[in-house]
This record gives structure tokens, sequence and C-alpha cells, in this order.
């Protein structure tokens, strides 16, 4: 039998709603006192690959699309401008809209496109301790 995933096609249309009930695990990188990045990792609710997504949070999403990841190195750098410039979020909250970034290559992607087509939202809340 062959592994019925990878026959999950490139997905074009509205997201089912449904999707927005994904549970997604949030990390606060590089530290949770001076965020740069949310990094959410879980599966995708469409084709059921495993997802990391990367929410940047001191630029605007959708002028920063990057891969691969930031590193330790650049991220810890990243981290020492906001503090400096007093750019740092010791708590906040971000709807954050998430792509399927699966590694596979779906059926009817775009050339250059990764994921499945599918998006969803997540909501993290987040609070450095005091
Ligand atoms: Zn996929
Ligand atoms: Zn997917």
């Amino acid at each position: 039998m062959s592994d019925l995933l990878e026959e999950v096609p490139y997905f074009r249309g509205d997201p089912d709603p449904e999707w927005n009930l994904t549970e997604m695990a949030a990390e606060l990188r590089p530290d949770l006192e001076h965020p740069v990045e949310i990094r959410l990792s879980g599966t995708c609710p469409n084709c059921s690959h495993d997802v990391t997504f990367d929410h940047p949070l001191l630029v605007r999403p959708d002028v920063l699309q990057r891969r691969p990841s930031l590193g330790d190195a650049e991220l810890a750098a990243l981290g020492e401008l906001a503090r400096r410039f007093g750019l740092s979020r010791h708590s906040g909250e971000e709807d954050v809209e998430v792509l399927c970034g699966c590694e596979e290559k779906h059926a009817g992607a775009p050339e250059g496109v990764w994921g499945c087509g599918a998006s969803w939202y997540t909501y993290v809340t987040w609070e450095a301790p005091a």
C-alpha cells in the first residue's frame, strides 16, 4: 500500500474553519523576554505532515518570507538588537496565520512553493516571568 498522505493535492480554496482548532506547540525564540519570533510546530490538519512555522514579531509577517529558518546565532543577534532598540515584548498576544510548510511536494503546487496550501489561525499569548 502506498503512503496515502502523499496523495493530498495542493489545496486552493477557502480554508476549513475546523482547521483553526489545530493544536500547535508555541516557542518564543530566542527567549520569552526578548522574543524575535514565535515558532509553531504541529501537524497540518489538511495533509497530516509535520509543520514548523516561524512567525516574526519584529516585522510584518508578509514582508519576511524566509527559508531556511534563522539559526541560533542569528536569533541571538536579533534578540540583542530588539533589546537595544526597546522593541522587546515581554508579554503579548498574536493571532498567527499558519501556512502549511511541510517538506513534501504536493501535486499541483506552484513552482518553489512548499506545503499543501492549507492555512489556519492559531492564537498565542505569552508573558515573561517578572
Ligand atoms: Zn504536506
Ligand atoms: Zn499541509
